[in-house]
């Protein structure tokens, strides 16, 4: 009943602009919904490390890790895609947005706690081996899984996908990694505009059209993922948590409410315990409209943690 609180201050100091929607408020409109529910009294709170850069050479090249570090700017901001900036403060949140994900891991494999919720920003799922895109620098859920497999010899590690967008940055540094089994859903025609043709067999991807809503995804979890995920017997699962398929979240149009990501995450948990000690880890990734964002992440840790 127990679950980590991983997060920092240094993650709502990235900033890409007044109107951009990847904006430091998220953390505080989660945290406010977590408070509310008093779901913070069943975390242990952690501040997120910094990640090295052994810890990032595991899932981005050296030189792009070395690129990104050299255009981090002094002042005013950096544009490194037409939707993706660094301010003087990006470096060091993307940094403890994926050393948070490696701390979870250890925490997790230590049996400190059976489940961690990093409450981090910049996200990471866009974010390819050698490349920031999608307001992604770091894949954050990729070098806590490679830290997981080879610092921690885990065998088989499971990552899960429910933001609107198709995470095409972890599909890029996990395809060919048969260690690892990933099953997304995203809705259909968003960007980065793939995954429709999975990369390997180790990719389960289910593409939904727009508007296919509540009934639509929860199939999709039981007649994909699970029978997938079953055979696969993951040791670990992560999941890369965004909450941008709500109705209220005008990202996408796929039309789910708070209780789907309950649901949801009571299925992985009980996968988790069917194959993995009922080890869970989740990474925040999209979500922007600030109300929504934060009940659907209160609707995921509570059941992240077991509550009714
Ligand atoms: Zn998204």
């Amino acid at each position: 009943m127990l679950a980590a609180y991983i997060t920092h201050a240094d993650c709502a100091r990235h900033e890409m602009g007044p109107q951009h929607p990847e904006c430091p408020e998220r953390l505080g409109a989660i945290n406010d919904q977590l408070l509310v529910k008093g779901l913070l009294d069943y975390m242990l709170p952690y501040d997120a490390p910094l990640a090295t850069e052994e810890q990032l050479g595991r899932a981005h090249s050296s030189l792009y890790v070395q690129e990104l570090m050299a255009m981090a700017p002094t002042e005013g901001h950096v544009q490194v895609d037409p939707d993706t900036s660094m301010n003087p403060h990006t470096l060091k949140a993307a940094l403890r947005a994926a050393g948070a994900a490696v701390q979870a891991t250890d925490l997790v494999l230590a049996g400190e706690v059976p489940a961690a919720f990093c409450a981090v920003r910049p996200p990471g799922h866009h974010a390819e081996r050698a490349a920031a895109m999608g307001f992604c620098f770091f894949n954050n859920v990729a070098v806590g899984i490679r830290h997981a497999l080879d610092v921690h010899g885990l065998e088989r590690v499971a990552l899960i996908d429910f933001d609107v967008h198709h995470g095409n940055g972890s599909e890029d540094i996990f395809r060919g990694d048969s260690r690892v089994l990933m099953c997304s859903i995203y809705e259909k025609g968003l960007y980065p505009f793939n995954g429709e043709n999975a990369v390997g067999p180790n990719m389960v991807n289910v593409g939904l059209p727009t508007r296919s809503g509540s009934d639509a995804f929860r199939d999709a979890v039981l007649t994909h993922w699970i029978p997938a995920l079953d055979a696969f017997r993951p040791q670990l699962i992560y999941i890369s948590a965004g909450f941008d398929a709500h109705r209220e979240d005008d990202m996408g149009n796929l039309g789910l409410v708070e209780a789907d990501y309950e649901w949801v995450t009571q299925q992985l948990l009980a996968v988790a315990k069917r194959h993995g000690q009922g080890r869970v880890i989740s990474c925040l990734e999209g979500g922007y409209v600030l109300s929504p964002l934060g009940r659907s992440a209160a609707a995921h840790v509570k059941a992240l943690i077991g509550a009714d």
